[in-house]
């Protein structure tokens, strides 16, 4: 074979291999788009809404993530809401950062996410950002049992606040809204059944978007 010939040959295997792997990754794409999303793959849930992690997502996710989801999967609440955001309207990509101020936040959407709320059509995609290392300050909470003790707890916690922020952004209603008393209601109701009754959601006065500083010092 000439050189001319086998740079053909091996151009064109190339191009066979890169055809297959674009036609992988936009099937991927076209089934997965939609639920919950973790470490590049859509979280299965089972009918009760326990997760069911992949391999990929165990080996590329913090414990504390996942296992802070199967404790707010199993309340009524994160079962509904899970059950409701893991259709196909929605799209809810979960990514973990370790440098964050808190122990998660929800960044708004744009605006045409938020208007096409009653759009049942449109898929609306949210970011969910969780910080797995996250520990709340000593004394944070001025009560000695039912605040989150374990990272489990505090991801479980977070998974509930962020959900419940995307819940809103769902509905159409922009930030600010932890100064709402339905807001706070509902809060009140997820905390208490995650076990943490006393545990606070709200931030600093006026600080914008990038929140949870939320778990904070009750003042
Ligand atoms: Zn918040």
């Amino acid at each position: 074979m000439s050189t001319n010939a086998m740079r053909t040959a091996i151009a064109a295997v190339l191009l066979v291999v890169s055809a297959a792997t674009v036609g992988k990754i936009s099937l991927q794409t076209a089934t997965n788009e939609t639920g919950f999303r973790l470490a590049g793959e859509r979280i299965r849930f089972d009918a009760s809404a326990r997760p069911e992690f992949t391999e990929g997502q165990i080996m590329y996710s913090a414990e504390a993530t996942r296992s802070g989801l199967v404790k707010w999967a199993a309340t009524p609440r994160g079962r509904r809401m899970i059950l409701r955001f893991n259709g196909a309207e929605y799209s809810v990509t979960i990514r973990e950062d370790g440098h964050g101020v808190g122990a998660g936040s929800a960044p708004q959407p744009a605006l045409a996410t938020l208007a096409a709320a009653t759009d049942h059509t449109k898929t609306k995609a949210y970011d969910l950002i969780l910080n797995p290392t996250f520990t709340l300050p000593r004394g944070a909470i001025p009560f000695s049992s039912g605040e989150p003790s374990t990272p489990a707890d505090m991801m479980a916690a977070a998974w509930a606040a962020e959900m419940l922020h995307i819940d809103f952004y769902a509905r159409g209603i922009s930030l600010p809204h932890h100064l709402r008393p339905d807001f706070q209601s509902e809060w009140h109701v997820m905390a208490t059944e995650l076990g943490f009754p006393y545990l606070p959601h709200e931030d600093e006065p006026e600080r914008p978007p990038r929140e949870w500083r939320t778990i904070r010092t009750r003042r």
